[in-house]
């Protein structure tokens, strides 16, 4: 036998970690209590539940059952600090979470080894990747702590905020919801998963270690149906940020509809891991591992459909299963480990059953020659061959170590196919054409593109869905954004004027002067007597061949307009689909055209005047000045378009990340009742300037502003269907905008009611919404009525991962 034969046959020895400093710290803490108020406290229930180790099924740990009471003192206690904790510098905060950074890095070998023995990931992982990017989040988010005041003026915390969170990166999880609701100054009550509570609660004693102040974090442990939706419906709460499956995040939309809560979701998905021809295949090989094999594909954003060129296609596939064969899977604890155990059995019985499905369906499974362990809970690499792109197993997210492929011809080809999924939370892009990939990589629909490299994390980079992988950001400025609110809205805010209440007098015929509050008395304006909606480009008539008057505040009929139906909504949403090349044209293009709105309005200023003067009554001047403001807030968006545009980070390793604001795509907009052309400009102008195309619905009582806007964007090259204008019954749209699966976002600007009925309709398709909950804002104020909250809503922000050197 040579020395190579020797190398070739010889098994691994094991080389397990040892558990027992992490088992000691478990027997004498057992059972574990509740973290409230910086105290250990049993659950009002008296209950325990069972932490199960699944790499041997054996029982782990007693974790407190949580209930509603529970929920209610930790609520209680986060309330009472958060009077003191937002008070605090920023300085101050940024020392308590350097404290927790610092003393994350000192327990790290005990979280590593606790998380492997409760999750059942490899210590490989949990060591090198889990716990230090943990420690990276708190020392980012210090640094932000540090920076609020000048970085963020005019921001404010948002109080009490709920983070619900998975089980499968459970401490690191944690960290990305602790550390930025810490930085800016809100308090916490957190609740993990019902497998994984261990590190949580080593964290609580971190947390009391450094003498973090009562109350700004508390942890509840327990179930989801018990903590999670007390948590959840807690009226104290005032942001939900949850990271778990889409339905459940469906649900939590659902139950916070209408509550004013802030809410952040990070969901499911299936993320294409796209490989040109060119690629470097050994790479390649490398980044399935790490794409679906990592964490045993209990990784929302795995790259869990490989898309292969076809000319490649076999050849991969064959390196691949070379590669399948030599992978090792056991004991999590054991550092020459690549795979450890499925977090529950619950979860394997999940993957087993649909890896079966997708046998069934008639797609071919290939799985290594060796066995796995029979004790626990594993499950072996696994990859499909012959998949149809519409099979079960290719649509839906098995959350375990299975990879489906498919192939495809062209770029075109692949974007589609890559596309072809309800979620987008991440992609991988495989070539060694820089240009190919950074073509490919603003086309598909995901937060995060990854070139050359797949599963990247870090604290500076945000990480986040599109469409049902949910919305919001974690990580970066922009997640910062999650847990602040701007000041002015934090005092007491106007509610909406209810729409005024008109007695319709029908025997009134319009008068044909108009008559301002201050008596002065004008000669009206021209009235197009043709109902009509603006859909395409074009002026058509409406589905149901209605119209309906508009009267003026004391009821006085003052014209009609088109009453647009649920059909009208449909082909509007068509026309701004149709629309969205307006996306891929230059930013310096967008610019242009808003200043030419800008300028034909001004050329007819007086007519606008006269028609805010007719519809509200207000003084001339008073409605002059609103046209003025309207004019200047063209312009600040004809600005904005050539200047929103990204950053580049520079996470820790040989390579950038571009943060790139893409438009959020087809957005519904419903517009304020108060300021008739510049509550409709607000909105319409930061949604086209940052390349979203819109269907309006004008203000209920006031749309004449509104439609006089056609033929000033007849006039001004804008193109046809990028502003859709459907005139109607308000709320009744907006409902069937929330409800439209093809909307990518809704604004809804007017009533409580009307703002829960949208946010609750929009669950379906899990559409980012943005509502007023029925407070006004002032729109003739800079602060309120523009600016870059409104480019945020226009915009979601993709992080493409770009890695340099050979
Ligand atoms: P899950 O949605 O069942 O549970 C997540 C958390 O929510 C748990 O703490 C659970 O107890 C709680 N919960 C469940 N139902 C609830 C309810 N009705 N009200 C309030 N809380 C409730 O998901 P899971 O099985 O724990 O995790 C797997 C899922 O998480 C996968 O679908 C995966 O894609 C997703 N995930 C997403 C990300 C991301 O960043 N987008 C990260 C990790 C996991
Ligand atoms: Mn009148």
């Amino acid at each position: 036998m040579s020395v190579m034969d020797i190398f070739e046959t010889m098994e691994y020895g094991p080389a397990p970690e040892a558990s027992s400093p992490a088992l000691t710290w478990i027997k004498e803490r057992q059972p574990f209590g509740l973290f409230i108020n910086n105290q250990w406290v049993r659950p009002v229930s008296g209950q325990y539940l069972e932490s199960v180790n699944p790499a041997t099924g054996k029982s782990l740990a007693q974790v407190a059952s949580g209930n509603s009471a529970d929920i209610d003192a930790a609520v209680t206690a986060a309330r009472r600090a958060f009077e003191t904790w937002s008070q605090l510098t920023g300085h101050t905060r940024a020392r308590y979470l350097y404290a927790l950074a610092r003393q994350i890095q000192k327990h790290a070998r005990l979280l590593a080894v606790l998380e492997s023995l409760d999750n059942g990931k490899s210590i490989r992982e949990t060591r090198d990747l889990d716990i230090p990017l943990v420690a990276r989040h708190f020392y980012y988010h210090a640094g932000w702590a540090q920076l609020m005041a000048s970085e963020l003026p005019g921001y404010q915390p948002v109080g009490v905020v709920g983070q619900i969170i998975p089980w499968n990166f459970p401490l690191l999880m944690l960290a990305w919801k602790i550390a930025p609701a810490l930085a800016m100054g809100n308090t916490i009550v957190l609740k993990p998963a019902r497998y994984t509570s261990l590190t949580a609660l080593k964290f609580a004693e971190i947390v009391q270690e450094i003498g973090l102040p009562p109350g700004v974090v508390n942890i509840v442990t327990g179930e989801a149906s018990r903590v999670g939706e007390a948590l959840v419906r807690h009226p104290d709460v005032n942001k939900i940020a949850f990271t778990g499956s889409t339905d459940v995040g469906r649900s939590i939309r659902r139950a916070t509809a209408g509550s004013s809560k802030k809410l952040s979701l990070e969901l499911g998905g299936k993320s294409p891991f796209v490989v040109f021809d060119d690629a470097d295949l050994d790479s390649v090989v490398e980044g399935v591992v790490d794409a679906i094999w990592f964490n045993q594909g209990q990784v929302c954003c795995a790259g869990s459909r490989l898309l292969i060129q076809e000319n490649i296609e076999q050849l991969l596939i064959r390196k691949l299963q070379a590669r399948m064969e030599k992978l090792r899977l056991g004991d999590p604890l054991d550092k020459a480990v690549d795979m450890g155990a499925i977090v529950s059995p619950v979860q394997l019985r999940e993957i087993q059953r649909l890896v079966e499905q997708g046998v069934a369906e008639g797609a071919q499974k290939w799985q290594p020659s060796w066995a796995c362990p029979t004790e626990g809970s594993f499950f072996p690499p696994t990859l499909f061959t012959h998949v149809s792109p519409a099979s079960s197993i290719a649509q839906v997210e098995i959350f375990g170590p299975v990879v489906v492929a498919m192939s495809f011809r062209t770029p075109e080809e692949a974007v589609a196919l890559a596309n072809n999924t309800r979620y987008g939370l991440a992609a991988s892009v495989w070539s060694d054409n820089i240009n190919l990939a950074l073509d490919i990589a603003p086309k598909i629909k995901a937060g995060s593109v990854w070139i050359n490299c797949t599963n990247m994390f870090d604290a500076s980079s945000g990480f986040g869905g599109y469409r049902e992988s949910g919305f919001g950001r974690e990580g970066g400025k922009e997640g910062l954004y999650e847990y602040v609110r701007p000041a002015w809205k934090t005092e007491t805010v106007r509610p909406t004027a209810e729409t005024i209440l008109i007695a319709k007098d029908s025997t009134t015929e319009e008068e044909d002067e108009v008559s301002a509050s201050d008596g002065t008395r004008f000669a009206l304006p021209a009235i197009d007597r043709t109902p009509k909606l603006f859909i395409g480009g074009r002026q058509v008539r409406p589905d149901s061949g209605y119209s309906r008057d508009v009267y003026d505040v004391h009821g006085h009929r003052i014209g009609e307009v088109g009453e647009g139906n649920r059909k009208d909504i449909r082909n509007a949403v068509e026309a701004a689909h149709a629309a969205r090349s307006w996306s891929a044209g230059t930013t310096h293009n967008r610019a242009q055209i808003l200043y030419y709105i800008a300028e034909n309005l001004a050329s007819r200023e007086d007519e606008f005047t006269r028609r805010i003067v007719q519809q509200t009554n207000r003084t001339y001047d008073d409605a002059f000045d609103e046209v003025q403001v309207t004019l200047s807030r063209l312009f600040s968006y004809a600005a904005w378009a050539d200047k929103f545009e990204g950053i580049v980070h520079r996470p820790p390793m040989r390579g950038v990340v571009l943060a790139m604001p893409e438009p959020m795509g087809v957005i519904g907009v419903a517009c304020p009742e108060p300021y008739p052309l510049l509550g409709f400009v607000s909105l319409v102008a930061p949604a086209i300037a940052m390349g979203n195309t819109v269907i309006v619905v004008p203000s209920h009582q006031s749309p004449l502003s509104a439609t006089d806007c056609y033929q000033v964007f007849e006039t001004s090259d804008l193109p046809s269907g990028v502003v859709n204008i459907v005139t109607g019954e308000r709320d009744v749209l907006s409902q069937v905008l929330a409800e439209h699966d093809d909307v990518d976002a809704i604004w809804y600007f007017g009533s409580a009611e009307g703002s829960k009925h949208v946010e609750f309709a929009s669950a379906g398709n899990m559409k980012r919404t943005w509502v007023s909950n029925g407070h006004e804002r002032d729109w003739l104020d800079a602060v309120q009525g523009e600016g870059q909250e409104f480019l945020r809503e226009a915009t979601q922000m993709k992080n493409i991962w770009v890695p340099y050197g050979e």
